[in-house]
């Protein structure tokens, strides 16, 4: 956990530069030490130096906490061993028995842990596809809305202040999963919301070399909760990786600038292939989602592509294709899915760093290569 007190009147590019920078007061190092001690000594007793083991309080972790929760908007960051585990940390605040409101597009992942949650007894939960929706559905026993916007995969946004303000109405707690804009193109704490969730695994690590975690409230009663339950439950996220997401973040704005001009000019470029019948891009962010004529040719257009990797995952700086129906949200029951949308010729684009106009190359000779094997198919 960590409380941030010295908020500066720095730009967000050189907050994000400079993290862990001057943290070494012994040597001055540049780049945040590692510290891969398991416990601390004491200096007497009754005596700590601020860290007493490293499940509570680790320095380096404590760097990136800091790091994290400026950047939310909060004063209470959670670095935790991966998005998965940063979700089931929130969920640990509610007794048994608490009724929740989730968006209905969802990550695969967050959605399997909801289902096994209302199948153990412990939870239920009911979804919504749009605010007025939300607004029918929420009531005196909802303990708290999970939402994502853009919504994963099909890009759905959902107003956050409006849905603070639906929430609060009722008593209910706002949490948004923010790893799709990250805080760069959406603050969602200073919309109204009392928890943010991430994936740092995604943008905010942003190489594909690290599965981490954030949770971030600005709520002194729900900071202290989520300390005493990451302390207790222990799914922390380790020095090292602590390390690395802190070099990940030193560069989050100039990545997501890069990737989402690249993403721009893909969705342009997409919105104009006679093979594509359909374009979700927000316009903002770097993730795109499209259909293709037909869910036969996905298999054909997905061998085709040089520089695009098919891949779970997104966010970082390599661009990745994802084909949510068999991968990230193979777990949410086919009749489900495709019933809200999510249907077998859906692919989703992560847009990296790379110069668009390779993109954009590499995307239309596999979308030539696809209409050509078509014709073969019908001559045949
Ligand atoms: C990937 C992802 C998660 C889960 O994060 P992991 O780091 O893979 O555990 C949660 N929410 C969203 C929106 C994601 O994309």
């Amino acid at each position: 956990m960590s409380t941030t007190t010295n908020q500066t009147t720095w730009q967000e590019a050189t907050k994000l530069a400079q993290i862990g920078n001057r943290s070494d007061k012994q040597h001055g190092a540049v780049s945040t030490p590692i510290y891969l001690s398991a416990t601390y000594a004491h200096p007497g007793l009754g005596q700590s130096t601020g860290f007493d083991y490293s499940r509570t309080a680790n320095p380096t972790r404590q760097v990136v906490e800091t790091a994290l929760a400026q950047l939310e908007n909060g004063r209470f960051g959670f670095a935790t061993s991966s998005g998965m585990s940063a979700v089931q940390l929130v969920f640990e605040l509610f007794p048994a028995g608490s009724k929740f409101l989730a968006s209905r597009d969802l990550y695969g992942g967050s959605y399997r842990y909801f289902d096994a949650l209302t199948q153990a007894g412990r939870f239920q939960f009911a979804y919504f596809d749009s605010i007025d929706d939300l607004k029918q559905q929420l009531s005196q026993e909802t303990a708290a809305v999970f939402l994502e916007t853009p919504t994963n995969p099909l890009m759905n946004e959902i107003d956050i202040s409006q849905a603070a303000a639906a929430a609060k109405a009722y008593g209910a707690l706002l949490i948004v999963d923010n790893t799709f804009l990250t805080p760069i193109l959406q603050k969602p704490l200073a919309l109204g919301a009392d928890i943010v969730v991430h994936s740092a695994t995604k943008f905010l690590g942003g190489h594909n070399d690290l599965l981490a975690g954030a949770v971030i409230t600005d709520s002194d009663e729900l900071g202290e909760k989520l300390a005493a339950a990451l302390n207790t439950t222990g799914a922390v996220l380790s020095s090292f990786d602590s390390w690395l997401l802190i070099r990940g973040l030193k560069t989050l704005k100039l990545r997501m600038t890069q990737q989402e001009k690249n993403a721009k000019k893909l969705a342009a470029a997409l919105r104009k292939e006679p093979l594509v019948k359909e374009v979700f891009y927000p316009e903002k962010g770097s993730m795109i989602s499209f259909k293709l004529a037909k869910a036969e040719q996905v298999s054909v257009f997905l061998a085709s592509l040089n520089l695009f990797t098919f891949a779970e995952s997104l966010g970082g700086v390599e661009s990745l294709i994802t084909y949510p129906s068999t991968q990230t949200h193979a777990d949410i029951p086919e009749e489900l899915r495709i019933s809200y949308g999510l249907t077998a010729d859906l692919l989703r684009l992560s847009i990296g760093i790379e110069d668009a106009a390779d993109l954009i190359d590499d995307i239309r000779q596999a979308l030539w290569k696809t209409s050509e094997g078509d014709k073969n198919t019908r001559i045949r």
